[in-house]
């Protein structure tokens, strides 16, 4: 297969780049030290159409595939890993539930605010004792008439607080039936729905990380995706593609990583000549461009089979597990390439290190991919 960047990729790739240049790098260090969730920065990329990346243009959106989409990812991710985060969580997690499983109706209400952002997306799967184990989990819905009633709360929710529309999956049937939850769509200002804590996180500091509190929250049963009892396998093919993203934020990340060693090794000099020429440094960098390229590859494949329609399951986990470790591991040697500079906030490979761990844990932990890889292998 030939994964070349095609023009439109080649395209992207220039509007992230000029749009970062004055946008996003100025602003990294104080949005990353402050914790700052830039809420008018995502309005812009809704502008330039990176918000709706894969919403056809009918709603609003950009009608690109999922190579586009990893272009997009990725090039964001290269400059600050929680914007990239962020873009992905509203793009290929809300805006992509309702856009595989909503009606006609639900699409053309929800689908063109979030394609411009002038609604942020939040997707609510995870509570506090169900991470990995989500047909656990406690939330609960009741029908009662027209109505369906939430209770209980989700965590570690992207835009959990800042949020315009939530997509959330509760309990609607049997503790690990996995017909025995549904999804819904909840709007901030539904009386009952509220963000709580906040988290302070080690890396991706911009972008938003909070609870959501759902307390005889009463939504209209027309808010429901699908049928009920259809939310936990509608979630688990939601994240096909959200592990896609995943791995292209993790690819962004280390390719950011990597591009600053490579630069930095050039540049510095010990022993009168520039560390490059080190052989244990020219081979970190090595180890750091294959290990790139493969997990681009394998991202590349995973998201060709997604456009394609194909089911992407084991690839998508693949991409996801590989480009996440990749991502860590660069990280951690361009940090060491920088000697203590790259201990410093002075250079942007600290920040690279902090983020990268994220990957490796967001939508499905590395042990949990391969627990999918391995299903999928053996059935
Ligand atoms: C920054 C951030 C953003 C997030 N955004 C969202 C979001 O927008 N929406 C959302 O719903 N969730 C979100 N999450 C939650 C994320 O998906 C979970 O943190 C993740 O799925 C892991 O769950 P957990 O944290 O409860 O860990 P646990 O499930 O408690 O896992 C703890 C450890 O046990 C291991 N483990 C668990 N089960 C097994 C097993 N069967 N075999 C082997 N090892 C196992 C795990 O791999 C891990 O190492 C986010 C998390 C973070 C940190």
């Amino acid at each position: 297969m030939n994964f070349e960047p095609t023009e439109m990729q080649q395209q992207i790739t220039q509007v992230i780049r000029d749009f970062g240049k004055t946008h996003i790098q100025p602003n990294v260090l104080e949005w990353d030290e402050t914790q700052t969730f830039p809420v008018q920065l995502f309005k812009q990329l809704g502008e330039l159409g990176l918000m709706g990346v894969l919403v056809p243009e009918q709603y609003g959106g950009s009608g690109l595939g999922y190579l586009e989409y990893v272009t997009v990812i990725s090039e964001i991710s290269k400059i600050c890993g929680a914007i990239g985060l962020s873009v992905a969580a509203h793009n290929s997690l809300c805006t992509g539930h309702i856009l595989q499983f909503g009606t006609e109706e639900q699409k053309q209400q929800y689908l063109p605010k979030l394609a411009s952002a002038e609604w942020i997306g939040a997707w609510g799967l995870t509570e506090p004792n169900t991470g990995s184990d989500a047909m656990n989990m406690k939330c609960v819905a009741q029908k009662d008439g027209d109505e369906w009633v939430l209770n209980g709360t989700k965590c570690w929710i992207t835009h959990g607080k800042s949020g315009d529309l939530a997509v959330v999956i509760a309990r609607t049937g049997n503790v690990r039936d996995s017909h025995g939850m549904s999804a819904f769509v909840v709007k901030r200002g539904t009386p009952g729905f509220s963000g709580g804590k906040k988290e302070n996180k080690l890396g991706m500091r911009a972008s938003e990380t909070a609870e959501m509190i759902f307390d005889n929250c009463r939504i209209p049963a027309a808010n429901m995706l699908g049928k009920p009892g259809d939310g936990f396998i509608q979630s688990m093919k939601v994240l096909d593609g959200g592990r896609i993203s995943i791995a292209a934020l993790s690819l962004g990340i280390a390719k950011g990583a990597y591009e600053a060693a490579l630069k930095y090794s050039k540049e510095r000099y010990q022993f009168d000549q520039p560390i490059s020429k080190f052989q244990g440094i020219s081979f970190k960098l090595a180890d750091m461009a294959t290990e790139i390229m493969a997990a681009e590859l394998l991202t590349m494949q995973a998201a060709a089979g997604k456009t394609q329609g194909k089911k992407v399951t084991q690839h998508a986990a693949m991409a996801k597990y590989y480009a996440s470790e990749v991502a860590v591991r660069a990280a951690n040697e361009a940090v060491q390439i920088f000697g203590g500079y790259g201990y410093t906030k002075d250079f942007p490979v600290e920040k690279f290190y902090r983020d990268a761990k994220l990957c490796t844990i967001g939508e499905g932990t590395s042990e949990i991919q391969k627990l999918v890889i391995a299903r999928e292998a053996l059935k």
